[in-house]
């Protein structure tokens, strides 16, 4: 897909300019900066090429990231939810975006899927504090609908970013949104999952979203729920390995 000259020049002005916001004074010409300059489809940020020259500090990430205006979404936000946990955490969560409550308190997964999400993660002895949780957009979408493409693509340097700094062992990511564009795939969560990804050599579990879960009631979400139970076991499985 032809993408109008233009159009590529404001989205790599707002990506420079976003970085030098975080204090960054050069770039290396890393097959991430040359995927932007030459990308012609709508993944704008290849999620697997654009690890660039980390821009400081988690906090200098965070204090751009709260001034950010790179869509439409900083217009109807409350809060940035930027995420939250330990900056050299060892496990990371992906999700989609904020929700209602998140967007009020400005932290991630603290709604009724937020309750879900603590309890899987017990369910496999982690302890919430001890992983580094947060989501594909920072700004929540006006009534929760679907992220709008360019919006990811706005968005996605901050996340990007996020990992670099952090660098996880793990990344587990919750539901199609976070899955897709993490590992720039089309493919169905039946296909993802059950099994680890590579992403630029971090290990990545796919599992579903907790809010998806909650959209069922009975049977199906007690299937579903017992699907998600044993992506959490590989998942434990590998971070049992990394206290060795
Ligand atoms: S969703 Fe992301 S890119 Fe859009 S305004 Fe919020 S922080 Fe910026």
């Amino acid at each position: 897909m032809l993408r109008k000259i233009d159009q590529l020049i404001d989205e790599l002005d707002a990506w420079l300019r976003f970085h030098k916001k975080m204090g960054l004074e050069a770039l290396p010409a890393s097959p991430g900066v040359k995927s932007f300059i030459s990308s012609t489809d709508n993944s704008l940020i290849n999620a697997k090429d654009a690890f660039t020259k980390p821009p400081g500090s988690l906090e200098a990430l965070q204090k751009a990231a709260l001034e950010c205006t790179r869509c439409r979404l900083h217009e109807t936000r409350h809060n940035v939810v930027f995420g939250e946990g330990p900056a050299n955490a060892r496990l990371m969560l992906v999700g989609e975006a904020p929700g209602k409550e998140e967007d009020l308190t400005g932290r991630p997964f603290v709604g009724a899927s937020g309750q879900l999400l603590t309890k899987m993660l017990n369910a496999i002895e982690i302890d919430r504090q001890e992983v580094f949780i947060t989501s594909i957009l920072k700004c929540r979408p006006p009534g929760n609908r679907a992220p709008k493409a360019d919006e990811i693509r706005a968005c996605m340097p901050i996340l990007m970013t996020q990992i670099e700094l952090i660098r996880p062992k793990l990344i587990l990511a919750l539901g199609n949104v976070a899955a897709h564009n993490l590992l720039n795939t089309k493919e169905g969560l039946k296909k993802l999952r059950g099994k680890f990804h590579s992403l630029n050599g971090i290990k990545l579990l796919v599992t579903y979203h907790p809010a998806y879960i909650l959209r069922f009631a009975g049977q199906r979400q007690k299937a579903l729920k017992i699907e998600a139970w044993n992506d959490l076991q590989l998942l434990q499985r590998e971070y049992k390995k990394l206290e060795v």
